[in-house]
Protein backbone atom coordinates (compact mmCIF):
# COMPACT_ATOMS: atom_id res chain seq x y z
CA UNK A 1 0.00 0.00 0.00
CA UNK A 2 1.31 3.16 -1.09
CA UNK A 3 2.16 5.64 1.70
CA UNK A 4 -0.13 9.10 2.01
CA UNK A 5 1.63 12.25 1.29
CA UNK A 6 1.97 14.48 4.43
CA UNK A 7 -0.76 17.31 4.32
CA UNK A 8 0.31 20.83 2.43
CA UNK A 9 1.46 23.46 5.08
CA UNK A 10 1.08 27.27 3.83
CA UNK A 11 4.63 29.51 4.80
CA UNK A 12 6.16 32.32 4.58
CA UNK A 13 9.61 32.64 3.66
CA UNK A 14 11.73 35.62 4.01
CA UNK A 15 14.26 36.55 1.60
CA UNK A 16 18.02 38.97 1.78
CA UNK A 17 20.70 39.66 -0.32
CA UNK A 18 23.39 42.65 0.23
CA UNK A 19 26.44 41.33 -1.64
CA UNK A 20 26.78 41.06 -5.48
CA UNK A 21 24.08 41.73 -7.88
CA UNK A 22 21.29 41.23 -5.05
CA UNK A 23 18.05 41.95 -7.11
CA UNK A 24 18.96 39.19 -9.45
CA UNK A 25 19.85 36.76 -6.84
CA UNK A 26 16.87 37.37 -4.95
CA UNK A 27 14.74 36.77 -8.39
CA UNK A 28 16.61 33.63 -8.96
CA UNK A 29 15.92 32.51 -5.21
CA UNK A 30 12.25 32.89 -5.55
CA UNK A 31 12.45 30.45 -8.96
CA UNK A 32 14.51 27.92 -6.69
CA UNK A 33 12.19 27.91 -3.93
CA UNK A 34 9.14 28.23 -6.54
CA UNK A 35 11.05 24.06 -7.86
CA UNK A 36 11.41 22.84 -4.31
CA UNK A 37 10.47 19.16 -3.92
CA UNK A 38 7.01 18.53 -2.90
CA UNK A 39 6.13 22.58 -2.89
CA UNK A 40 4.33 25.18 -5.04
CA UNK A 41 4.58 28.95 -5.04
CA UNK A 42 1.79 30.64 -3.86
CA UNK A 43 2.55 34.37 -3.86
CA UNK A 44 5.69 36.46 -4.19
CA UNK A 45 5.88 40.10 -2.73
CA UNK A 46 7.53 42.98 -4.89
CA UNK A 47 11.21 43.67 -4.39
CA UNK A 48 12.08 46.14 -1.33
CA UNK A 49 14.86 47.99 -1.29
CA UNK A 50 16.44 48.34 2.46
CA UNK A 51 18.94 49.86 4.75
CA UNK A 52 20.86 47.44 6.52
CA UNK A 53 19.49 47.08 9.99
CA UNK A 54 21.87 45.50 12.97
CA UNK A 55 24.18 44.66 9.89
CA UNK A 56 26.86 46.14 7.66
CA UNK A 57 27.73 46.72 3.76
CA UNK A 58 25.38 47.92 1.05
CA UNK A 59 21.52 48.12 1.25
CA UNK A 60 19.54 44.52 1.09
CA UNK A 61 17.21 43.54 -1.41
CA UNK A 62 14.30 42.07 0.86
CA UNK A 63 11.34 39.74 -0.26
CA UNK A 64 8.78 37.11 1.37
CA UNK A 65 7.11 34.67 -0.65
CA UNK A 66 3.70 32.38 0.34
CA UNK A 67 4.60 28.43 -0.23
CA UNK A 68 2.56 25.64 -0.16
CA UNK A 69 4.55 22.70 0.93
CA UNK A 70 4.88 18.82 2.16
CA UNK A 71 7.81 19.19 3.49
CA UNK A 72 7.94 19.43 6.97
CA UNK A 73 9.85 22.82 8.99
CA UNK A 74 12.90 20.93 9.24
CA UNK A 75 13.40 19.62 6.09
CA UNK A 76 11.86 23.31 4.51
CA UNK A 77 15.30 24.61 6.38
CA UNK A 78 17.81 22.10 4.85
CA UNK A 79 16.48 23.27 1.54
CA UNK A 80 16.66 26.29 2.29
CA UNK A 81 20.35 25.86 3.77
CA UNK A 82 21.05 24.21 1.07
CA UNK A 83 20.07 27.36 -1.48
CA UNK A 84 21.99 29.49 0.77
CA UNK A 85 25.14 27.82 0.39
CA UNK A 86 24.83 27.13 -3.27
CA UNK A 87 24.80 30.92 -3.23
CA UNK A 88 27.83 30.99 -1.75
CA UNK A 89 27.14 31.83 1.60
CA UNK A 90 29.60 32.25 4.73
CA UNK A 91 29.11 33.00 7.81
CA UNK A 92 32.30 34.97 8.87
CA UNK A 93 30.36 37.04 11.86
CA UNK A 94 27.01 37.45 13.25
CA UNK A 95 24.81 39.74 10.53
CA UNK A 96 27.63 39.96 8.08
CA UNK A 97 26.81 40.56 4.70
CA UNK A 98 25.33 38.04 3.00
CA UNK A 99 24.96 37.04 -0.90
CA UNK A 100 21.65 35.23 0.32
CA UNK A 101 19.63 34.59 3.60
CA UNK A 102 16.55 32.58 3.33
CA UNK A 103 14.35 32.85 6.79
CA UNK A 104 11.08 30.49 7.75
CA UNK A 105 9.25 33.45 9.09
CA UNK A 106 6.01 31.30 9.39
CA UNK A 107 4.94 27.51 9.08
CA UNK A 108 1.24 26.69 9.35
CA UNK A 109 0.49 27.35 12.72
CA UNK A 110 3.18 25.97 14.59
CA UNK A 111 5.26 26.91 17.43
CA UNK A 112 8.89 25.56 17.01
CA UNK A 113 11.58 26.12 19.36
CA UNK A 114 14.25 24.22 18.93
CA UNK A 115 18.13 24.95 18.87
CA UNK A 116 18.39 25.66 14.81
CA UNK A 117 14.94 26.14 14.27
CA UNK A 118 12.71 29.05 15.95
CA UNK A 119 9.27 29.58 14.63
CA UNK A 120 7.73 32.45 14.67
CA UNK A 121 10.96 33.77 13.64
CA UNK A 122 11.79 35.41 16.85
CA UNK A 123 12.88 38.65 15.74
CA UNK A 124 10.65 39.13 12.46
CA UNK A 125 8.20 41.35 14.53
CA UNK A 126 11.12 43.91 14.74
CA UNK A 127 11.81 43.85 11.29
CA UNK A 128 10.26 46.47 8.68
CA UNK A 129 12.01 44.77 5.91
CA UNK A 130 9.91 41.31 6.84
CA UNK A 131 6.86 43.07 7.72
CA UNK A 132 6.28 45.18 5.20
CA UNK A 133 6.51 42.74 2.19
CA UNK A 134 4.93 39.99 4.36
CA UNK A 135 1.47 42.83 4.74
CA UNK A 136 1.56 42.97 1.33
CA UNK A 137 0.99 39.80 0.14
CA UNK A 138 -0.26 38.59 3.92
CA UNK A 139 -2.34 41.52 5.48
CA UNK A 140 -4.02 39.36 8.09
CA UNK A 141 -0.29 38.44 9.31
CA UNK A 142 0.75 41.44 10.22
CA UNK A 143 -1.41 44.38 12.25
CA UNK A 144 -1.44 47.73 11.47
CA UNK A 145 0.21 48.16 15.18
CA UNK A 146 3.23 45.67 14.38
CA UNK A 147 3.90 47.95 11.26
CA UNK A 148 3.77 51.39 13.15
CA UNK A 149 6.13 50.07 15.46
CA UNK A 150 9.27 49.80 12.54
CA UNK A 151 8.16 52.41 10.33
CA UNK A 152 11.11 54.35 11.08
CA UNK A 153 12.90 51.83 9.39
CA UNK A 154 13.75 52.87 5.68
CA UNK A 155 11.89 50.19 3.62
CA UNK A 156 11.42 51.31 -0.32
CA UNK A 157 9.17 49.58 -2.61
CA UNK A 158 11.12 48.83 -6.08
CA UNK A 159 8.79 48.66 -9.35
P1 LIG B 1 20.16 35.37 10.50
O1 LIG B 1 19.19 34.88 9.47
O2 LIG B 1 19.55 35.47 11.88
O3 LIG B 1 20.86 36.62 10.12
P2 LIG B 1 21.69 32.99 9.82
O4 LIG B 1 21.00 32.99 8.48
O5 LIG B 1 23.17 32.84 9.84
O6 LIG B 1 21.33 34.29 10.65
O7 LIG B 1 20.99 31.86 10.67
C1 LIG B 1 21.53 31.40 11.82
C2 LIG B 1 20.75 30.14 12.24
O8 LIG B 1 19.41 30.48 12.46
C3 LIG B 1 20.66 29.01 11.24
O9 LIG B 1 21.73 28.13 11.39
C4 LIG B 1 19.33 28.31 11.61
O10 LIG B 1 19.53 27.05 12.20
C5 LIG B 1 18.75 29.26 12.62
N1 LIG B 1 17.31 29.49 12.54
C6 LIG B 1 16.49 29.48 13.61
N2 LIG B 1 15.23 29.73 13.26
C7 LIG B 1 15.23 29.90 11.92
C8 LIG B 1 14.19 30.18 10.97
N3 LIG B 1 12.91 30.33 11.37
N4 LIG B 1 14.54 30.29 9.67
C9 LIG B 1 15.84 30.16 9.29
N5 LIG B 1 16.87 29.89 10.14
C10 LIG B 1 16.56 29.76 11.44
MG1 LIG C 1 18.98 33.32 8.12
Amino acid sequence: MSQALPAEVQTYVALGANLGDARATVLQAINDLSRLPNTRLIKASSLYRTAPFEASGPDFINAVVALMTRLDAGELLLQLQHLENRKGRERPFKNAPRTLDLDILLYGNSTINTVTLQIPHPRMWERAFVLVPLAEIAPKCVTAEQLDAVQVQRVHRLE
